[in-house]
Protein backbone atom coordinates (compact mmCIF):
# COMPACT_ATOMS: atom_id res chain seq x y z
CA UNK A 1 0.00 0.00 0.00
CA UNK A 2 1.07 3.57 -0.44
CA UNK A 3 1.59 5.78 2.38
CA UNK A 4 -0.67 8.39 0.23
CA UNK A 5 -3.70 7.92 -1.13
CA UNK A 6 -6.33 9.79 -3.10
CA UNK A 7 -9.66 10.20 -1.81
CA UNK A 8 -12.78 12.20 -2.02
CA UNK A 9 -12.26 14.44 0.86
CA UNK A 10 -15.42 16.36 2.05
CA UNK A 11 -14.13 19.09 4.07
CA UNK A 12 -17.88 21.70 4.53
CA UNK A 13 -21.28 20.55 3.88
CA UNK A 14 -21.33 22.12 0.45
CA UNK A 15 -20.59 20.12 -3.26
CA UNK A 16 -17.92 22.73 -3.36
CA UNK A 17 -16.14 21.63 -0.36
CA UNK A 18 -15.32 18.06 -1.87
CA UNK A 19 -12.25 17.58 -2.84
CA UNK A 20 -9.95 14.97 -3.97
CA UNK A 21 -6.64 15.39 -2.23
CA UNK A 22 -3.94 12.78 -0.79
CA UNK A 23 -4.56 11.69 2.62
CA UNK A 24 -2.61 9.23 4.47
CA UNK A 25 -3.18 5.60 4.40
CA UNK A 26 -5.09 4.01 7.07
CA UNK A 27 -3.42 0.22 7.74
CA UNK A 28 -6.16 -2.09 9.06
CA UNK A 29 -6.65 -2.79 12.47
CA UNK A 30 -7.36 -6.23 14.68
CA UNK A 31 -10.23 -7.64 12.55
CA UNK A 32 -10.44 -5.32 9.20
CA UNK A 33 -9.29 -5.47 6.13
CA UNK A 34 -7.84 -2.77 3.30
CA UNK A 35 -9.42 -2.83 -0.23
CA UNK A 36 -7.97 -1.30 -3.28
CA UNK A 37 -11.38 -0.02 -4.83
CA UNK A 38 -12.72 -0.51 -8.11
CA UNK A 39 -15.71 1.35 -8.32
CA UNK A 40 -18.26 3.41 -5.86
CA UNK A 41 -21.70 4.86 -6.27
CA UNK A 42 -23.80 7.27 -5.46
CA UNK A 43 -26.91 6.98 -2.74
CA UNK A 44 -29.12 9.97 -1.06
CA UNK A 45 -27.28 9.56 1.69
CA UNK A 46 -23.65 10.53 0.33
CA UNK A 47 -26.10 13.84 -0.49
CA UNK A 48 -27.59 13.72 3.08
CA UNK A 49 -24.00 14.13 4.21
CA UNK A 50 -22.96 16.38 1.83
CA UNK A 51 -25.74 19.15 2.95
CA UNK A 52 -25.50 17.47 6.80
CA UNK A 53 -29.20 16.68 7.10
CA UNK A 54 -30.90 13.29 8.15
CA UNK A 55 -29.08 10.62 8.65
CA UNK A 56 -25.93 12.37 6.84
CA UNK A 57 -25.79 15.19 9.97
CA UNK A 58 -23.94 11.98 11.87
CA UNK A 59 -20.69 12.77 9.63
CA UNK A 60 -18.10 14.30 11.46
CA UNK A 61 -15.95 16.27 8.44
CA UNK A 62 -13.43 15.88 7.02
CA UNK A 63 -14.71 12.79 5.48
CA UNK A 64 -14.16 10.56 2.54
CA UNK A 65 -17.64 9.83 1.32
CA UNK A 66 -18.39 6.53 -0.60
CA UNK A 67 -21.23 3.58 0.83
CA UNK A 68 -20.52 0.54 -1.03
CA UNK A 69 -16.93 0.10 -2.63
CA UNK A 70 -15.90 -2.82 -4.67
CA UNK A 71 -12.18 -4.16 -5.19
CA UNK A 72 -9.70 -6.28 -3.96
CA UNK A 73 -8.52 -6.95 -0.07
CA UNK A 74 -4.81 -6.10 -0.41
CA UNK A 75 -3.96 -6.41 3.43
CA UNK A 76 -5.51 -7.67 6.96
CA UNK A 77 -5.07 -7.21 10.18
CA UNK A 78 -4.40 -9.64 13.15
CA UNK A 79 -7.55 -11.65 13.51
CA UNK A 80 -8.11 -11.73 9.84
CA UNK A 81 -7.73 -15.15 7.76
CA UNK A 82 -4.34 -13.74 5.22
CA UNK A 83 -5.92 -16.36 2.99
CA UNK A 84 -8.63 -13.17 2.44
CA UNK A 85 -6.00 -10.98 0.38
CA UNK A 86 -6.11 -11.24 -2.99
CA UNK A 87 -10.22 -11.90 -2.60
CA UNK A 88 -12.88 -9.90 -5.20
CA UNK A 89 -15.14 -8.19 -2.20
CA UNK A 90 -17.95 -5.71 -2.39
CA UNK A 91 -18.59 -3.74 0.96
CA UNK A 92 -22.29 -3.87 3.07
CA UNK A 93 -22.34 0.26 4.11
CA UNK A 94 -24.68 -0.94 7.08
CA UNK A 95 -22.13 -1.92 10.10
CA UNK A 96 -23.57 -3.56 12.77
CA UNK A 97 -22.34 -3.79 16.17
CA UNK A 98 -21.94 -7.36 16.61
CA UNK A 99 -22.74 -7.56 20.32
CA UNK A 100 -26.30 -6.72 21.15
CA UNK A 101 -29.12 -9.15 20.99
CA UNK A 102 -30.34 -8.79 17.22
CA UNK A 103 -26.67 -9.04 16.21
CA UNK A 104 -26.37 -12.46 18.16
CA UNK A 105 -29.34 -13.69 16.69
CA UNK A 106 -28.20 -12.70 13.22
CA UNK A 107 -30.42 -10.15 12.44
CA UNK A 108 -27.97 -7.54 11.97
CA UNK A 109 -30.55 -5.48 10.13
CA UNK A 110 -32.25 -4.52 13.53
CA UNK A 111 -29.04 -3.79 15.49
CA UNK A 112 -30.22 -0.04 16.91
CA UNK A 113 -26.17 0.85 16.76
CA UNK A 114 -25.24 0.78 12.99
CA UNK A 115 -22.58 2.70 11.38
CA UNK A 116 -22.45 3.18 8.22
CA UNK A 117 -19.22 3.08 5.67
CA UNK A 118 -18.57 6.74 3.98
CA UNK A 119 -20.72 8.57 6.96
CA UNK A 120 -19.64 7.68 10.67
CA UNK A 121 -16.06 6.28 9.30
CA UNK A 122 -14.22 7.09 5.67
CA UNK A 123 -15.79 5.54 3.14
CA UNK A 124 -15.04 4.11 -0.45
CA UNK A 125 -14.46 6.92 -2.69
CA UNK A 126 -11.06 6.62 -2.55
CA UNK A 127 -8.24 4.73 -3.68
CA UNK A 128 -8.26 2.45 -0.91
CA UNK A 129 -10.57 1.60 1.88
CA UNK A 130 -10.73 -0.02 5.43
CA UNK A 131 -13.46 -1.55 6.42
CA UNK A 132 -14.56 -4.81 9.10
CA UNK A 133 -13.83 -8.19 7.77
CA UNK A 134 -17.03 -9.32 8.26
CA UNK A 135 -18.40 -6.14 5.80
CA UNK A 136 -16.56 -7.20 3.14
CA UNK A 137 -18.55 -9.74 0.85
CA UNK A 138 -17.00 -12.69 -1.45
CA UNK A 139 -18.36 -10.93 -5.24
CA UNK A 140 -17.20 -13.98 -6.71
CA UNK A 141 -16.91 -13.22 -10.64
CA UNK A 142 -19.26 -10.04 -10.18
CA UNK A 143 -17.98 -7.14 -12.05
CA UNK A 144 -16.88 -4.72 -9.55
CA UNK A 145 -20.04 -2.24 -10.68
CA UNK A 146 -22.55 -4.87 -10.68
CA UNK A 147 -21.82 -5.65 -7.14
CA UNK A 148 -21.47 -2.17 -6.18
CA UNK A 149 -24.96 -1.38 -7.34
CA UNK A 150 -26.63 -4.20 -5.62
CA UNK A 151 -24.99 -4.31 -2.41
CA UNK A 152 -27.44 -2.03 -0.98
CA UNK A 153 -30.04 -2.31 -2.65
CA UNK A 154 -31.09 -6.37 -3.20
CA UNK A 155 -30.32 -6.92 0.32
CA UNK A 156 -32.88 -4.64 1.32
CA UNK A 157 -35.35 -5.89 -0.51
CA UNK A 158 -34.46 -9.71 0.41
CA UNK A 159 -35.52 -8.33 4.49
CA UNK A 160 -38.65 -6.70 2.66
CA UNK A 161 -39.42 -9.47 1.06
CA UNK A 162 -38.87 -11.59 4.35
CA UNK A 163 -41.28 -9.24 6.62
CA UNK A 164 -43.91 -9.84 4.07
CA UNK A 165 -43.32 -13.63 3.93
CA UNK A 166 -43.87 -13.39 -0.18
CA UNK A 167 -44.03 -16.43 -1.35
CA UNK A 168 -45.22 -17.95 -4.98
CA UNK A 169 -48.90 -17.55 -3.98
CA UNK A 170 -48.60 -14.26 -3.28
CA UNK A 171 -49.89 -10.94 -6.05
CA UNK A 172 -47.21 -8.53 -5.43
CA UNK A 173 -47.43 -4.86 -5.62
CA UNK A 174 -44.19 -3.05 -5.94
CA UNK A 175 -44.64 1.05 -5.76
CA UNK A 176 -41.83 2.95 -6.74
CA UNK A 177 -40.61 0.22 -9.32
CA UNK A 178 -39.08 2.35 -11.48
CA UNK A 179 -35.97 3.38 -9.49
CA UNK A 180 -32.98 0.92 -8.23
CA UNK A 181 -34.86 -0.36 -5.37
CA UNK A 182 -38.14 -1.01 -7.22
CA UNK A 183 -36.24 -2.69 -10.41
CA UNK A 184 -34.59 -4.98 -7.89
CA UNK A 185 -37.93 -5.86 -6.41
CA UNK A 186 -39.97 -6.63 -8.64
CA UNK A 187 -37.19 -8.82 -9.78
CA UNK A 188 -37.04 -10.77 -6.58
CA UNK A 189 -40.79 -11.26 -6.34
CA UNK A 190 -40.63 -12.87 -9.52
CA UNK A 191 -37.78 -14.89 -8.80
CA UNK A 192 -39.83 -16.07 -5.82
CA UNK A 193 -42.16 -17.07 -8.35
CA UNK A 194 -44.68 -14.61 -7.08
CA UNK A 195 -47.44 -12.47 -9.69
CA UNK A 196 -45.85 -9.14 -9.92
CA UNK A 197 -47.51 -5.60 -10.31
CA UNK A 198 -44.95 -3.10 -11.36
CA UNK A 199 -46.30 0.45 -10.26
CA UNK A 200 -44.82 3.87 -10.98
CA UNK A 201 -45.42 7.44 -11.34
CA UNK A 202 -42.71 7.35 -14.67
CA UNK A 203 -43.20 5.84 -17.76
CA UNK A 204 -41.63 1.92 -17.16
CA UNK A 205 -40.44 -1.19 -19.09
CA UNK A 206 -41.53 -4.54 -17.44
CA UNK A 207 -39.94 -7.86 -17.50
CA UNK A 208 -42.24 -10.40 -18.97
CA UNK A 209 -44.97 -11.37 -17.13
CA UNK A 210 -45.30 -8.22 -15.04
CA UNK A 211 -48.10 -6.08 -14.49
CA UNK A 212 -47.36 -2.70 -15.14
CA UNK A 213 -48.97 0.15 -13.79
CA UNK A 214 -48.49 3.87 -13.99
CA UNK A 215 -50.43 6.71 -12.24
CA UNK A 216 -50.28 10.22 -12.14
CA UNK A 217 -51.53 10.86 -8.44
CA UNK A 218 -51.18 8.52 -5.65
CA UNK A 219 -55.13 8.47 -5.07
CA UNK A 220 -54.99 6.95 -8.78
CA UNK A 221 -53.28 3.72 -7.72
CA UNK A 222 -56.32 1.53 -6.71
CA UNK A 223 -58.20 2.19 -9.25
CA UNK A 224 -55.06 1.26 -11.48
CA UNK A 225 -54.76 -1.87 -9.92
CA UNK A 226 -58.59 -2.18 -10.21
CA UNK A 227 -58.72 -2.30 -13.98
CA UNK A 228 -55.69 -4.76 -14.11
CA UNK A 229 -58.88 -7.38 -13.03
CA UNK A 230 -56.44 -9.52 -11.47
CA UNK A 231 -57.60 -9.43 -8.05
CA UNK A 232 -55.93 -8.08 -5.19
CA UNK A 233 -52.58 -7.57 -4.05
CA UNK A 234 -51.81 -10.20 -1.09
CA UNK A 235 -48.58 -8.10 -0.46
CA UNK A 236 -47.59 -4.48 -1.40
CA UNK A 237 -43.47 -3.62 -1.49
CA UNK A 238 -43.02 -0.65 -1.38
CA UNK A 239 -40.32 1.47 -2.33
CA UNK A 240 -41.12 5.41 -3.36
CA UNK A 241 -40.37 6.59 -0.16
CA UNK A 242 -43.92 8.59 -0.54
CA UNK A 243 -46.09 8.60 2.53
CA UNK A 244 -49.38 8.87 0.18
CA UNK A 245 -48.11 6.28 -2.34
CA UNK A 246 -47.62 3.40 1.01
CA UNK A 247 -51.12 4.62 2.01
CA UNK A 248 -52.69 4.28 -1.37
CA UNK A 249 -51.17 1.13 -1.78
CA UNK A 250 -51.89 -0.46 0.98
CA UNK A 251 -55.57 0.40 -0.07
CA UNK A 252 -55.61 -1.82 -2.33
CA UNK A 253 -54.33 -4.88 -0.52
CA UNK A 254 -56.86 -7.92 0.29
CA UNK A 255 -57.75 -9.91 3.61
CA UNK A 256 -54.97 -10.33 5.78
CA UNK A 257 -52.73 -8.37 3.34
CA UNK A 258 -49.06 -7.63 4.08
CA UNK A 259 -46.95 -4.18 3.50
CA UNK A 260 -43.36 -3.65 4.00
CA UNK A 261 -42.16 -0.47 3.24
CA UNK A 262 -38.25 0.85 2.91
CA UNK A 263 -37.94 4.67 2.56
CA UNK A 264 -39.61 7.39 3.85
CA UNK A 265 -37.16 10.02 1.68
CA UNK A 266 -40.02 12.15 -0.11
CA UNK A 267 -42.85 12.32 2.18
CA UNK A 268 -42.81 10.72 5.50
CA UNK A 269 -46.71 11.03 6.73
CA UNK A 270 -48.48 7.76 5.46
CA UNK A 271 -52.34 8.71 5.59
CA UNK A 272 -53.77 5.20 6.72
CA UNK A 273 -57.10 4.52 6.73
CA UNK A 274 -57.45 2.53 10.16
CA UNK A 275 -61.11 1.28 9.70
CA UNK A 276 -59.77 -0.19 6.27
CA UNK A 277 -56.63 -1.43 8.11
CA UNK A 278 -57.84 -3.15 11.10
CA UNK A 279 -61.51 -4.50 9.77
CA UNK A 280 -59.51 -6.09 6.93
CA UNK A 281 -56.46 -7.64 9.06
CA UNK A 282 -53.76 -5.51 7.42
CA UNK A 283 -50.44 -5.49 8.08
CA UNK A 284 -47.18 -2.53 7.54
CA UNK A 285 -43.45 -2.57 8.53
CA UNK A 286 -40.87 -0.17 8.22
CA UNK A 287 -37.67 -2.36 7.01
CA UNK A 288 -34.28 -0.53 6.60
CA UNK A 289 -30.51 -1.97 6.52
CA UNK A 290 -30.07 -5.75 5.97
CA UNK A 291 -28.68 -9.05 7.46
CA UNK A 292 -25.55 -10.59 6.28
CA UNK A 293 -27.77 -13.51 4.91
CA UNK A 294 -29.71 -11.00 3.13
CA UNK A 295 -26.24 -10.00 1.03
CA UNK A 296 -24.90 -13.25 0.70
CA UNK A 297 -28.48 -14.08 -0.91
CA UNK A 298 -28.28 -11.04 -2.53
CA UNK A 299 -25.23 -11.35 -4.46
CA UNK A 300 -26.39 -15.41 -5.15
CA UNK A 301 -29.38 -13.90 -7.14
CA UNK A 302 -27.04 -11.00 -9.13
CA UNK A 303 -24.78 -13.93 -10.22
CA UNK A 304 -27.60 -16.41 -10.96
CA UNK A 305 -29.24 -13.55 -13.52
CA UNK A 306 -32.57 -13.22 -11.34
CA UNK A 307 -31.71 -9.73 -10.75
CA UNK A 308 -30.21 -7.56 -12.93
CA UNK A 309 -28.69 -4.13 -11.54
CA UNK A 310 -29.30 -1.28 -13.83
CA UNK A 311 -25.79 0.50 -14.33
CA UNK A 312 -26.04 4.53 -15.06
CA UNK A 313 -23.89 6.99 -15.77
CA UNK A 314 -20.32 6.54 -15.26
CA UNK A 315 -17.77 8.62 -13.69
CA UNK A 316 -13.60 8.82 -12.75
CA UNK A 317 -13.09 9.61 -9.08
CA UNK A 318 -11.68 13.19 -10.25
CA UNK A 319 -15.06 13.74 -11.34
CA UNK A 320 -17.42 13.27 -8.30
CA UNK A 321 -19.20 16.06 -7.67
CA UNK A 322 -20.28 15.79 -11.48
CA UNK A 323 -21.43 12.25 -10.83
CA UNK A 324 -23.35 13.56 -7.88
CA UNK A 325 -25.10 16.39 -9.80
CA UNK A 326 -26.38 13.67 -12.13
CA UNK A 327 -27.64 11.97 -9.03
CA UNK A 328 -29.58 14.99 -8.67
CA UNK A 329 -30.35 15.59 -12.04
CA UNK A 330 -32.28 12.04 -12.25
CA UNK A 331 -29.47 9.57 -14.15
CA UNK A 332 -31.52 6.94 -14.95
CA UNK A 333 -29.58 3.42 -13.58
CA UNK A 334 -27.11 3.28 -11.00
CA UNK A 335 -24.37 6.22 -11.05
CA UNK A 336 -21.32 4.86 -10.49
CA UNK A 337 -17.73 6.41 -10.00
CA UNK A 338 -14.57 4.67 -11.19
CA UNK A 339 -11.99 4.59 -9.03
CA UNK A 340 -9.04 2.96 -10.91
ZN1 LIG B 1 -26.00 -4.92 17.21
Amino acid sequence: MEDLVRAARLRGRSLDELAITDIAATRPAAGEVAIAVETVSVNQLDLNVIAGVGPGAAAALPRTLGLDPSGVITAVGSDVDPARVGERVVVKPNIPCGDCAWCLSAREADCPLQRVVGVHRDGGAAEYVVVPSTSAFDRGSLAPEVATAAVHSVPIVLNAMDAAAVSASDLVLVTGASGTLGCAAVEVALGLGARVIAASRSDLTVPDGVFAASYAEPSDIPARIAALNIGEPSVVIDVSGHGAVTAAAVATLGWKGRAAFCSSSVAATIPLDGRDFYLRRKSLVGVASADYEHVRRGLRLVSDGTVRPVIGPRFPLARIADAYRAFTAGASGKVIIDVE
